[in-house]
């Protein structure tokens, strides 16, 4: 049977774009290539932010570095395209990093560079449920393997 394809953070899958130059390898994450066809995405990156890059929250409807640089439209476009591979490659779902504020599904930090979150999506995550692909944390993988298997 022909697998499914999946977006999946980059960070999750051991590749060093985290905005501390390091990656969160996830073994269960990997561990999808046995029943779905991974397709890696970092949405800051590919807005083109460079690696490392100082840390950036969601502040009302614009996105900030912790230094005040506003870096908005890097994060509308690498979510922008996040959504045209999600459509070339058919992905109905994705398993993004929990609280980025890229790829956080329904929580993220709040703005304020202190550690406390909201129940805010990240801007990536955002915009592929507003066109329905279903957004998974890694924290909610043994869901997604349910609802997906
Ligand atoms: Fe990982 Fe997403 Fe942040 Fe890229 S934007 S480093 S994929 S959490």
């Amino acid at each position: 049977m022909k697998k499914q394809a999946i977006l999946v953070s980059a960070c999750l899958l051991g590749v060093c774009c985290r905005y501390d130059g390091a990656s969160k390898p996830d073994s269960k994450i990997t561990a999808l290539r046995e029943k779905f066809v991974l397709i890696p995405i970092c949405p800051e990156v590919d807005g083109g932010l460079p690696t490392p890059r100082t840390p950036s929250e969601r502040v009302g409807d614009r996105v900030l570095m912790k230094d005040g640089k506003d870096v908005t439209d890097n994060f509308r476009v690498g979510a922008e395209a996040a959504l045209e591979r999600a459509r070339s490659f058919g992905c109905a779902a994705a398993v993004l990093k929990a609280r980025s504020p890229s790829c956080g599904s329904g929580s993220s930090y709040d703005g304020s560079f202190s550690g406390r979150l909201t129940d805010r999506d990240g801007v990536t995550a955002e915009l592929l449920k507003k066109n329905g692909i279903t957004v998974y944390t890694e924290e909610e993988i043994d869901n997604f393997l349910e609802q997906m298997t």
